[in-house]
């Protein structure tokens, strides 16, 4: 094992722009029988790709041949910025308000390695961040980052959870770091008990099921009307477990300028969304998180907020969306005119329902 070249390694790390590097063996992660277990609970929801590459995260050989240690590294995201609670305004997840952060850790990751190979022209490695399956926290914990806390994040005593984690798994034998062994979490259950919809069935678990972030992002097709009702107001992910964290009361803002929030992904209008011509809407997230909701969630979850709202004013975008191109949005509008259901809405959809050209069977009147 290289003392001198981790060292290196890891300043090189913090020099790139990465607020935390630590080292792990590239062992078998010791919650993979939890994951399985997670799994077998269903508490996955739809997320089938998670069961699918199962197998794979059960030992880092299976991303990376011979591989020998894997280098967890974690970035600082955003700041504590105040939500517009205007009616027609949507609220957007932290992470994803400034340039899509799989391209920002990645493209790091890429110089880590390169830099690596200057030292070691034989080295072989593998770049992750969310990009294959690896179970990243538990890499983090065992790296010394932090412990996951009860709602499931990976939280660092000084950087707080709203971190991205990035790893890369190398075939170099490097010295580790010691594992995170002690949990803060204590007695707290802020997390736990902010959660508006009840998603942990216990400290951590979740449950993607009842999880608003799993269905204004990963859950395509319509939403259940029920859970429609609980959105409030996040159009795409939902911070309130983090927010709520104690520690994350002091922690840093993020220092990389890509990852700041763009202005229009604050509290975007939601009106506005409906109403943009779909090429155009569709380049406005190109390169940013939301492009993993695509168009067709993102404006099925603001049609939904503006009706859950009971927004008056959304009412003639939302008539015009009625002819939408994509089923999932016609579904949402319909929803939504029906819940405000001013005489102009209703009428609206009287006319539609006569042709029956824009209903899913699954939308049903309230
Ligand atoms: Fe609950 Fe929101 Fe956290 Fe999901 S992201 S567990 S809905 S607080
Ligand atoms: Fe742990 Fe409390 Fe933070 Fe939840 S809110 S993760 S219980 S410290």
């Amino acid at each position: 094992m290289d003392r001198d070249l981790t060292q290196r390694l890891k300043d090189e790390a913090s020099r790139i722009g990465f607020d935390r590097v630590g080292i792990t063996p590239a062992i078998a992660p010791p919650t993979y029988p939890n994951f399985l277990e997670w799994l077998d609970s269903g508490h996955a929801a739809g997320m089938l790709y998670l069961e699918k590459n199962a197998a794979i995260r059960a030992d880092p050989e299976r991303l990376l041949e011979h591989a020998r240690s894997i280098v967890m590294l974690s970035m600082v995201y955003g700041r504590q910025e105040p939500h517009d609670s205007g009616p027609s305004r949507g609220k957007v997840a932290r992470y994803a308000r400034g340039a899509d952060y799989h391209e920002v850790i990645w493209r790091r990751l890429d110089m880590l390695l390169e830099w690596l190979r200057t030292e070691r022209p034989e080295a072989r490695g593998r770049a992750v961040c969310d990009t294959a399956p690896l179970l990243e926290r538990d890499f983090a914990r065992l790296a010394g980052l932090g412990w996951v806390g009860k709602n499931t994040m990976l939280i660092d005593r000084k950087l707080g959870s709203f971190t991205f984690l990035g790893a890369l798994i190398v075939d170099v034998e490097l010295m580790p770091d010691r594992p995170h062994g002690t949990n803060h979490c204590g007695t707290c259950t802020r997390c736990l008990d902010a959660c508006p919809t009840q998603a942990f069935p216990t400290p951590y678990t979740l449950d993607a099921r009842k999880c608003i972030s799993y269905w204004t992002i990963e859950h395509k097709g319509p939403i259940d009307e029920s859970f429609a009702d609980q959105l409030d107001g996040w159009v795409f992910g939902c911070d309130i477990c983090q927010d709520v964290c104690p520690w994350n009361r002091k922690a840093p803002a993020g220092r990389m300028a890509e990852l700041e929030a763009n202005p229009a992904l604050l509290n975007p209008d939601l009106i506005n969304w409906l109403k943009q011509d779909a090429a155009v809407f569709r380049a406005s997230i190109k390169n940013t998180a939301l492009s993993r909701a695509k168009r067709s969630g993102l404006l099925r979850n603001a049609a939904l907020i503006l009706g859950q709202r009971e927004v008056v004013e959304a009412v003639p975008t939302l008539m015009e969306r009625l002819d939408d191109e994509d089923p999932v949005v016609r579904g949402a509008v319909a929803w939504a005119l029906r819940r405000i259901g001013t005489d102009e809405a209703r009428q609206a959809l009287a006319c539609r329902d006569s042709t029956g050209t824009h209903m899913q069977a699954n939308w049903t009147e309230k």
